[in-house]
């Protein structure tokens, strides 16, 4: 029997044991359940034609014709109702005896990204999940001349939530007054690597991946979709752009980007049941809130953006709670292999 490997992640420092007899993908896969394509029970609010179910509208792509808050969108982004965090109000930084306390102040937004009940961005067309990636990108913008948030986070969790709102295709954009942990330990270790190396980390990551050619599932001139050297868990995903670039909302290769997107969500989809998943975001942080402090000096050069994609198959073990370290039963060599291939067997 090969013997299993921990497998130490340069970007968040953390480290993973790897399997190396592996799981039956049959068995990996036996609790998913296909999304069924089915229609909208009447109850949507996020489904065209439901406008005034949802709080006003903050942006949208639209017919020329059309007017806000009515149908005819494309995209469309909106407060979420029940956010866990609000937009008005002042940081009042404090110490409540020896212990750190702000309010609760922050973004929360919901993007919508499409009107059609249970369009997934598997189904959706080119243009379609250009425009998505558009509202994304004129979110991230919009948010970051808010000097109070250090960093803008969008995650979407696919299959999984508030049962409304599951089979409508969205994403949700949270601003936050403090820098997330798991983004902080990726600015630590890049600004570190590029201390001593005066290179980027990914950057050194995607040459050597491309060099290696054992992780990679799919790429084009622009962008490279892999699994990463010490994945966290099964098929593991992570979308990065060729060249290097700090800020998602810097760059212009929408139609690339869509189509690798779509690629990677697809193949997942339909080689493994369609699993649930959680997708990030994860760009630089705002700058205009960190520069009076003198953060981020070199952060052009050592930090680069990225989309983080994580099925869902398995919950955590005690032993992973516990110790931090995180069991994957396939090695992201097999994953990308069964993604390229579209096959296990
Ligand atoms: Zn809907
Ligand atoms: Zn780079
Ligand atoms: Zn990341």
């Amino acid at each position: 029997m090969a013997m299993n490997q921990f497998r130490r992640d340069p970007i968040t420092g953390r480290w993973s044991i790897i399997f190396q007899e592996e799981y039956k993908i049959e068995d990996l896969i036996s609790n998913t359940t296909p999304r069924r394509k089915k229609k909208s029970n009447g109850k949507c609010q996020l489904c065209g034609g439901f406008e005034a179910e949802t709080p006003s509208e903050i942006f949208a792509i639209r017919d020329d014709n059309s007017k806000k808050n009515e149908s005819g969108w494309k995209v469309r982004v909106v407060p979420d109702k029940q956010p866990f965090l609000q937009i008005y109000g002042d940081l009042d930084n404090r110490g409540v005896g020896m212990y750190d306390v702000l309010n609760g102040i922050g973004a929360h937004e919901l993007v919508i990204e499409s009107p059609k009940h249970n369009e997934q961005i598997y189904d959706m067309d080119l243009d379609q999940v250009q425009n998505v990636l558009f509202a994304y990108r004129e979110r991230f913008i919009d948010l970051k001349r808010d000097t109070r948030f250090r960093y803008v986070l969008l995650h979407k969790n696919y299959g999984d939530g508030n049962d409304q709102l599951k089979n409508h295709s969205h994403s949700h954009i949270i601003a936050t007054p403090i820098t997330p942990a798991r983004v902080k330990y990726e600015l630590m270790n890049t600004r570190e690597h590029y201390q001593y190396k005066e290179r980027c980390l990914f950057c050194d990551i995607i040459n050597q991946e491309l060099e290696d050619d054992e992780r990679i599932i799919l790429q084009n001139d622009k962008f490279v979709a892999l699994t990463p050297f010490a994945s966290r868990a099964p098929f593991e995903i992570s979308i990065l752009p060729k060249q290097h670039e700090t800020f998602f909302e810097w760059n212009n290769e929408y139609s690339q980007l869509a189509f690798i997107l779509k690629e990677v969500l697809r193949k997942l989809s339909s080689t493994l049941n369609d699993p649930n998943f959680v997708m990030v975001l994860h760009s630089g942080p705002n700058v205009a809130a960190g520069k009076q402090r003198g953060y981020w000096k070199t952060i052009e050069r050592d930090y680069h953006w990225h989309i983080d994609i994580t099925p869902q198959f398995r919950g955590f073990t005690s032993f992973e709670i516990g110790s931090g370290f995180q069991i994957n039963v396939i090695s992201p060599e097999t994953a990308a292999r069964i993604l390229r291939e579209e096959k296990y067997n």
